[in-house]
């Protein structure tokens, strides 16, 4: 066990490898604590393993090392990452040397006097264009009303956790965005921030596109829907379904009164298929049906799980693993 890990993903990030990690190096062992430095290497096709494999061999009993196949995204590399940790206070921190590790002290010193669970930085000052950091206001609004966390920036490289969180949060997709509202779904409730130092790019290009803003809404839906009805999809189908089977039903039964009621009346009649609220009838009972199946098959996956009921544990005292 190690005071601190710090787990770096990165994405051909070569010219800034060697600078971050003397940067770091400083920092933590004025601190006088043990620590390790775990960079992720997300299938980098410049020469970053190259660089990483000079650090490691500088300084083995601190740097360490992973490699993935291909490029899978910072999600997958921080949950390789994460679960080669070893220290008590885990931070991630982006490779580009945007984020400081000058607030590393403060920082663990939050999660260890102050009891945080994790602490998520603030990048209050931004040394990002504008398109990038117009969208980012609006997402991380989205995502404080969705989450109820009063967080200003949920996509900061920059956090510190407590060794526990790191090993409970199920990371994948590109939910490195969410991370404090995975945390908080598994149950840690002492999230907080802390401002800290942004700076400009200083070598290479941003990793993500525009799609960044896309994907990015869709997993916040995703994290939003299955955290609320993951375990009990008929209450979210089912209530669908059956409301469109009664707008389908009651449509129905307009249809057939009215034509009997013109009949009664001797009134001219006209075919129920030319009456809208047939296809109106149609379409929602179709609709309601399938989405009521769909609600079933989802709590026969729910069923069928092969389910070890999930604990989660807040800390561990004397205890290995
Ligand atoms: N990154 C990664 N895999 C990817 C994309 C990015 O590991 O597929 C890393 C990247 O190398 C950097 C961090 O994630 O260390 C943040 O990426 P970037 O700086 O491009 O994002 P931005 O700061 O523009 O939001
Ligand atoms: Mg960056």
């Amino acid at each position: 066990m190690k005071d601190i890990s710090i787990v770096i993903p990165l994405y051909n990030e070569e010219e800034s490898l060697p600078e971050l990690g003397a940067w770091i190096d400083r920092v933590v062992s004025s601190m006088g604590k043990s620590y390790e430095v775990i960079y992720v290497d997300d299938g980098s096709n410049d020469s970053s393993w190259k660089v990483i494999e000079s650090l490691v061999a500088k300084n083995p009993d601190v740097v360490h090392a992973i490699k993935l196949r291909g490029n899978q995204g910072k999600s997958q590399a921080l949950r390789a990452g994460f679960a080669a940790t070893r220290g008590d206070v885990v931070f991630t921190m982006d490779a580009d040397l945007q984020d400081s590790p000058d607030e590393i002290p403060e920082m663990y010193r939050m999660i260890k006097e102050d009891g945080y669970d994790l602490v998520s930085g603030w990048k209050k000052k931004r040394y990002d264009p504008l398109s990038k950091t117009i969208p980012t206001k609006l997402f991380n609004y989205v995502a404080r009303r969705a989450s109820g966390l009063k967080l200003h920036d949920f996509n900061c490289g920059l956090k510190a956790y407590r060794h526990e969180v790191v090993k409970s949060i199920d990371i994948y997709g590109e939910m490195h965005r969410y991370v404090p509202m995975l945390a908080q779904q598994v149950g840690f409730s002492r999230i907080g921030e802390k401002v800290v130092h942004h700076r400009a790019r200083k070598y290479g290009h941003t990793k993500f596109g525009l799609e960044r803003f896309i994907n990015g809404m869709l997993d916040m839906i995703s994290i939003v829907v299955i955290n609320r009805f993951g375990r009990r999809p008929m209450h979210i189908f089912g209530a669908i379904g059956f409301l469109m089977f009664l707008i389908g039903f009651f449509s129905a039964a307009y249809i057939g009164l009215h034509k009997l009621y013109l009949l009664y009346m001797g009134e001219p009649t006209i075919l129920v298929t030319d009456n809208p609220w047939f296809y109106i009838m149609l379409t929602m009972m179709i609709l309601g049906v399938q989405f009521f199946v769909a609600g079933f098959i989802g709590e026969m996956l729910v069923k069928s799980r092969h389910h070890t009921p999930e604990v989660h544990i807040d800390r561990k005292l004397n205890i290995n693993q």
